[in-house]
C-alpha cells in the first residue's frame, strides 16, 4: 500500500534553461545548512524529485521538503527484496507526512519474473547485475522525466562517500544532463540523530535490530555497533558496498564523488 499518489506535470518547464556550473552557486552552498540547500533546489529547479529508501537521512530530507515543495515525488526503488518492515516504515511516513510515493521496478516486474529470466538468487550470483536491473535502470529511465533529483548522501558514510559533492550533475543514458543534490552532505551521524530526536521522527524499525544501513533484505546485515562504515553491512562477501545509483553518468560538479563499484 502507498500514500494516494498526486499527478506530476512532466512537461512543465524547468525554471531556469540549462545547468551551466556558474549557475549553482556552488561555493555558497557548500557551507549551506541543508534546509537553505533544499530551499536553494527548490527555487532553481522545476521538475525535482527525492529518492530515498526512508532511512535516517532520507527522513531528516522529506521533513524538510515536504512543506516546501507538497507533492513532490518521492522515489522509491521498489526491488521486490525489501524488508517487510521497510515496506510498512514507508507506508507509515507516507500516510503520515502525505507523501507523493513513486514506486520504481525494474521491467521484469517481479522477483519471480526475474528468476525466470536470469535464475535464481541471482543477489547471490551476480549482485552487480541484480543492482542494475532493480534499482539503476528503474531509476534512470525515471529520471527522464526531472531535472534534478535529491538523495540523502553523508561525506561520513564511508569512504566512497567521502567526498559527496553537495550539487553534481549527472548524466542520463539518453544524454539528458540532470542535477543531483546531496543537501546532507557535510552533516553527520549526529547530525542526523540530533534532528530526528528534536523533531521527535520516527527511524527505520530495523536500525533497533543492529542495522546501520538498510537495504534489500539479502544484502543486508547488522552491524558491529564500533563499525564506523555504515555500508559495511551490506552485500557481504562481495567487493561492493554501492548500488550503483550514484555512480553513473558523473558529468561534473565543483568536487567529483569517488567512483563507487
Ligand atoms: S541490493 Fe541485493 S537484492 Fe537488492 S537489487 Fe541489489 S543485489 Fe538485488
Amino acid at each position: 500500500m502507498t500514500s494516494p499518489s498526486r499527478s506530476r506535470d512532466r512537461s512543465a518547464p524547468a525554471k531556469r534553461a540549462g545547468f551551466a556550473a556558474p549557475q549553482w552557486d556552488y561555493p555558497r552552498l557548500e557551507n549551506a545548512e541543508p534546509i537553505e540547500v533544499i530551499r536553494w533546489v527548490v527555487r532553481t529547479i522545476e521538475r525535482l524529485a527525492v529518492a530515498t529508501s526512508f532511512q535516517s537521512s532520507g527522513l531528516v530530507i522529506l521533513h524538510q521538503i515536504k512543506t516546501l515543495e507538497p507533492g513532490i515525488p518521492v522515489l522509491f526503488l521498489d526491488t521486490g527484496f525489501h524488508f517487510d518492515a521497510t515496506l510498512e516504515f514507508r507506508d507509515h511516513i507516507a500516510k503520515q507526512w502525505g507523501l507523493n510515493i513513486v514506486n520504481l521496478r525494474g521491467e521484469h516486474g517481479s522477483p519471480g519474473r526475474q528468476a525466470e529470466l536470469y535464475g535464481r538468487d541471482l543477489y547471490r550470483r551476480d549482485p552487480n547485475t541484480c543492482c542494475a536491473i532493480n534499482k539503476v535502470e528503474p531509476l534512470q529511465k525515471e529520471l527522464e522525466g526531472y531535472d534534478g533529483w535529491i538523495s540523502g548522501l553523508r561525506r561520513d558514510q564511508s569512504p566512497l562517500r567521502a567526498h559527496t559533492p553537495i550539487v553534481e550533475a549527472q548524466l542520463l543514458p539518453s544524454n539528458n544532463e540532470i542535477l543531483k543534490i546531496h543537501p546532507l552532505a557535510n552533516w553527520t551521524k549526529d547530525d542526523v540523530n540530533g534532528y530526528l530526536a528534536e523533531h521527535a521522527i520516527p527511524t527505520h524499525p530495523l536500525l533497533e535490530q543492529g542495522y546501520a544501513s538498510v537495504g534489500c533484505q539479502p544484502c543486508t546485515a547488522p552491524l558491529d555497533p564500533h563499525e564506523r562504515n555504515e555500508r559495511a553491512g551490506r552485500w557481504l562477501g562481495f567487493d561492493k558496498t554501492e548500488c550503483g545509483i550514484h555512480s553513473f553518468g558523473k558529468s561534473g560538479g565543483a568536487r567529483e564523488t569517488e567512483a563507487e563499484q
